[in-house]
């Protein structure tokens, strides 16, 4: 853990997700004192924490597609991903996180919206998969539907039609 200068021990502010011009994956970690209040700011590679973090902290990132969360979900959510974060040993909530399955935790595909995935193009699959995966758990659901599927096809050609 940090030390300030006065001899206190520095407590965790914020973290910041960031990556720099070379790629590398880094948390900017914010700690003050809250003796004299001195305010530092360490970069450190993503997921090599040292003592820097003194409890459970949840990235400002994190922090910005949980509160985006509906409020009837958002408390249910923190309170899963808590959970696995701790199972797991970990002490950083990232925006990564809030994306993968919890401990014990699947969703499942009806086995039409398998079939239908399959037949996605294999460069776009992958992140098909990720982001129906990912809406269904924001709303909640376990299951991935083909209504589901229609919903985010009609979505994303929507912002295709207004890039072009
Ligand atoms: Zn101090």
């Amino acid at each position: 853990m940090l030390t300030c200068g006065c001899g206190r021990w520095m407590h965790t502010e914020g973290v910041e997700e960031r990556t720099y011009e070379d790629g590398v994956p880094q948390w900017f970690v914010r700690s003050e004192c809250r003796g004299c209040g001195l305010k530092v700011g360490v970069d450190v590679p993503a997921g090599q924490l040292g003592g820097l973090i003194d409890r459970l902290i949840w990235t400002d990132e994190a922090l910005h597609r949980l509160e985006r969360m509906p409020p009837y979900l958002a408390p249910l959510v923190r309170e899963e991903v808590e959970q696995d974060v701790r199972i797991r040993g970990e002490r950083v909530v990232t925006y990564e996180t809030l994306l993968r399955p919890r401990t014990g935790e699947r969703i499942e595909w009806d086995a039409e919206a398998e079939r239908r995935l399959s037949k996605v193009p294999a460069p776009v699959r992958a992140m098909a998969k990720v982001e129906l995966e990912r809406t269904a758990a924001d709303r909640g659901q376990r299951r991935i539907t083909v209504a589901l599927m229609e919903e985010l096809k009609a979505k994303y050609f929507g912002m295709a039609a207004q890039k072009a």
